[in-house]
């Protein structure tokens, strides 16, 4: 029986600045800095965006394709992004604010070219799995608390493959610590999340 958070994504990248910026991103790092901090947690877990300067969701590798246009990658729709969280650079590192030292393990998504991997759990794909799922039941993990960046990508995705990998642990979202790149999405998400089942909460209802 074990209590974990699951941090998805909370890089400088999805931060402002950064090159996939979303909104007010930094606003999730004092939240997340807050429950790290308030003991309610046994397992401390983060996802990194973690991509060969390569990577086949980037618009750079698909000429004519601008940044959020829709393309193909590997013969399935795909957004194309703006080169971002490339491997060892500044931009995939977690925002300086984390308190990174709290997080207990890491899990990094999104090396293999050619598919784009929103969920910490597995590929867009559904045919690689990250082992997050696994190491998650080797802890005994039956609650799971996520948030981060973005809601209507990273976090919906994860959360729902949270749902349907891990049968048995109670998942939550913890709304006010996400942030998303589409109002429209955003609100699309959390009504997708909460029909698989997910309980949309805020921070402030978490207590010991
Ligand atoms: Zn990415």
């Amino acid at each position: 029986m074990a209590k974990a958070l699951l941090l998805i994504d909370i890089q400088n990248g999805f931060c402002p600045g950064g090159n996939l910026p979303v909104a007010d991103g930094d606003i999730v790092v004092p939240i997340a800095n807050s429950l790290m901090e308030s003991g309610h947690y046994d397992l401390i877990v983060a996802s990194q965006d973690w991509h060969p300067a390569d990577h086949g969701s980037f618009a750079s590798q698909h000429p004519g394709k601008a940044p959020f246009d829709m393309g193909e990658l590997s013969g399935q729709p795909q957004v194309m992004w703006p080169d971002h969280c490339v491997q060892g650079t500044p931009d995939a590192a977690f925002h300086p604010e984390l308190l990174t030292a709290k997080i207990n393990y890491v899990q990094k998504k999104g090396q293999n070219p050619a598919v784009d991997s929103y969920s910490a759990f597995r590929d867009n794909d559904k045919a690689a799995l990250t082992g997050l799922a696994a190491y998650l039941v080797s802890k005994d993990v039956t609650e799971l608390d996520i948030m981060g960046l973005a809601t209507d990508y990273c976090v919906k995705f994860s959360a729902l493959d949270a749902v349907d990998m891990l049968p048995g642990v109670k998942v939550r979202l913890i709304a006010d610590g996400c942030r998303g790149i589409d109002p429209k999405g955003v609100e699309e998400a959390i009504e997708a999340m909460r029909e698989a089942g997910v309980d949309i909460i805020e921070s402030s209802g978490i207590t010991l």
